[in-house]
């Protein structure tokens, strides 16, 4: 036991000895690290996670040291199936974190198939009629929203409206936002150049930055933006403004050519096409990016 003392205190004066502020500074750093990452851990569903895993290892490393057989065996078994277990438990965050990779040029590249020529000018075509379709919707203060699915899947949104499948047609969109008619509550959901539901839910936007004078519809496009890469148009029924949203951000007070704007740059880009033309609206969504953060 005193050997024992005698190394150890022999031990610390060495460290204490070469101790330089570098070391100091090092510990410090790595301190707050960890404390940050535990911080940020115990305040989410992974933290959760992790303090099972501390349970579950330590009541293995116990079983294992009093010899408690059965304890040990259920443990194994769920160290063997629990990666299975895990993906269950976390699918929706492995989805969207995947839906992230998926949407960096890599994945983009990797995996999805950009629009062929023939698709584009059809989605174009579509957009045209579209943004025509909301402007006879201002002039009447009829009230609208359309979201056009980019690559984000939007089936889990399309399953909470009735489903159409039918030609863009400016007819079609009057009649379907026409006050009173069926289907006019909730948002159209536009894949390409075809309607593919229409009275979708869509999850409401959060943001307490949001302007006050914006209702549940611009809360709605604005939700599903932050959510997805989809786009999203609103024509207001108390002021007939035409919007479109996209990654969080609106822009507001559109006329025709900047709504075809923004949805044809993003929805189906045209590699020859002046990009001085399409300057504009980058500005307001990089400015509007800059004053969130
Ligand atoms: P407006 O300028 O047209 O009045 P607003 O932003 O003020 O729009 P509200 O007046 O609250 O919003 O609009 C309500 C309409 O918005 C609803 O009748 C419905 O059609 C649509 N809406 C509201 N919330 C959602 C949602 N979560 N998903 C889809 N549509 C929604
Ligand atoms: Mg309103």
């Amino acid at each position: 036991m005193q050997n024992l003392l005698i190394a150890l205190g022999s031990a610390f004066m060495t460290v204490f000895n070469t101790f330089s502020w570098r070391d100091g500074l090092d510990i410090l750093i790595v301190a707050y690290l960890i404390y940050t990452v535990i911080n940020l851990l115990i305040h989410t569903r992974t933290g959760l996670l992790i303090k099972g895993a501390v349970v579950l290892l330590a009541a293995y490393f116990l079983s294992t040291a009093l010899q408690l057989r059965t304890i040990k065996f259920l443990i194994d078994y769920l160290f063997r199936y629990g990666l299975v277990v895990l993906v269950v438990i976390f699918q929706p965050e492995l989805r969207t974190v995947l839906e992230r990779i998926g949407r960096t040029e890599l994945g983009r590249s990797l995996f999805i198939s950009r629009l062929g020529n023939t698709e584009q000018d059809a989605q174009r075509k579509a957009i045209d009629i579209i943004t025509s379709a909301a402007v006879s919707l201002s002039n009447t203060y009829t009230g609208a929203l359309i979201v056009f699915e980019k690559e984000t899947p939007l089936a889990d949104i399309i399953a909470t409206g009735t489903t159409i499948d039918a030609e863009v047609s400016e007819e079609l969109i009057g009649n379907i936002f026409y006050k009173g008619a069926p289907l006019h509550d909730g948002a159209v959901i536009v894949r390409k150049d075809r309607i593919v539901a229409a009275a979708c839910l869509l999850p409401v936007s959060h943001n307490l930055e949001i302007s006050r004078e914006m209702g549940t519809r611009h809360r709605a496009a604005l939700g599903i933006s932050e959510n997805t890469d989809a786009l999203v148009l609103v024509v207001s029924e108390e002021n007939g403004y035409i919007s479109v949203a996209q990654n969080g951000i609106i822009v507001r007070q559109l006329d025709k050519n900047r709504a075809f704007q923004m949805l044809t740059d993003e929805l189906c880009p045209k590699k020859d096409e002046d990009e001085e033309n399409q300057i504009w609206y980058k500005r307001i969504l990089k400015n509007a990016q800059g004053s969130k953060q």
